[in-house]
């Protein structure tokens, strides 16, 4: 796969997104973004051992070829900042979620802030999964979304339509309208320095996996929506995840599309060696 290279109108987006200060992690379009979301697996114990695992199945020719994230349970992550900046592994380290607030009286959860002292880069915000079993709406994931740059780490903001709604013609309308709540009141240089996974919901954890053409329509659509609403340096900018049952199988596949630019992969990610192929998509590319 040859990766996208950046236009001037990235380059611009970047820079000025870093101006502003909301780009910490962002590597930008030319390199594929690669995040394994762990979900509520994997104790501490296993988070070491998956990390290192992963970093033994990786060089630094991967390294420079692909950006790689993982997503380890909150319980994990000093334990996975710890292993990283030991062993001196250039994964990211990203969380699966995070309360609005910075502090207070929110039992059970985790600030944005507190995520920060931990070196995490990218936190998801908005995962299906987080929208379907615990009720949060697109007015909730944007004040997510506000909480993780203003404590300088990379959102990614999930959206993605359940099955029905493509079975009745209304997935680019839900995309949209999840998009048009979650990014609402963000600046153009915010929105073109976050990350935007597609993810429709039949695919999660199901096996199925949209065609690399129907996975590239509504990323396109992502970025189209993107400039439509802010402006054509966030859409040059932004970088769009497919996830959804993506497999070494099928990586190359859907990461060799123009307005791909990397995948969030849940299940596969569990496993070192399995993720390791993901991320070397590009030597499967056929
Ligand atoms: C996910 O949890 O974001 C996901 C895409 O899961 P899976 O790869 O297992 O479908």
């Amino acid at each position: 796969m040859q990766n996208k290279r950046k236009t001037s109108g990235q380059v611009e987006a970047s820079a000025s997104a870093s101006a502003s200060g909301t780009s910490a992690g962002s590597k930008g379009r030319d390199k594929p973004l690669v995040c394994g979301n762990w979900k509520m697996n994997h104790n501490h114990f296993e988070a070491i051992q998956t990390i290192q695992k992963l970093a033994y199945a990786l060089n630094s020719d991967d390294y420079h070829h692909v950006e790689v994230c993982v997503h380890p349970p909150f319980t994990d992550l000093r334990s996975a900042q710890t292993v990283l900046q030991a062993d001196n592994i250039p994964i990211a380290l990203g969380a699966q979620d995070c309360h609005s607030a910075d502090a207070g009286a929110f039992t059970g959860e985790v600030s944005a802030a507190m995520l920060a002292k931990l070196d995490v880069t990218y936190v998801i915000v908005g995962h299906s999964e987080r929208r379907g079993l615990f009720g949060e709406s697109d007015e909730v994931v944007n004040a997510k979304a506000r909480s993780v740059l203003r404590h300088a780490m990379t959102p990614i903001v999930c959206v993605g339509e359940t099955f029905d709604q493509r079975r009745a013609g209304e997935a680019h309308e839900v995309v949209s309208q999840q998009l048009a709540g979650s990014l609402d009141g963000l600046d153009e240089a915010a929105v073109g320095a976050l990350v935007v996974a597609y993810e429709p919901v039949w695919a999660i954890g199901t096996g199925e996996t949209a065609t690399p053409s129907d996975a590239q329509d509504m990323c396109a659509h992502v970025r189209a929506r993107i400039s439509q609403g802010w402006g054509s340096a966030a859409a040059a900018g932004v970088r769009v995840l497919y996830g959804g049952s993506v497999k070494p199988v099928n990586a190359a596949d859907l990461m060799e599309k123009s307005d791909i630019d990397g995948a969030l992969v849940g299940g596969a990610s569990l496993n070192a060696e399995e993720f390791a192929r993901i991320v070397n998509h590009r030597l499967y590319a056929t």
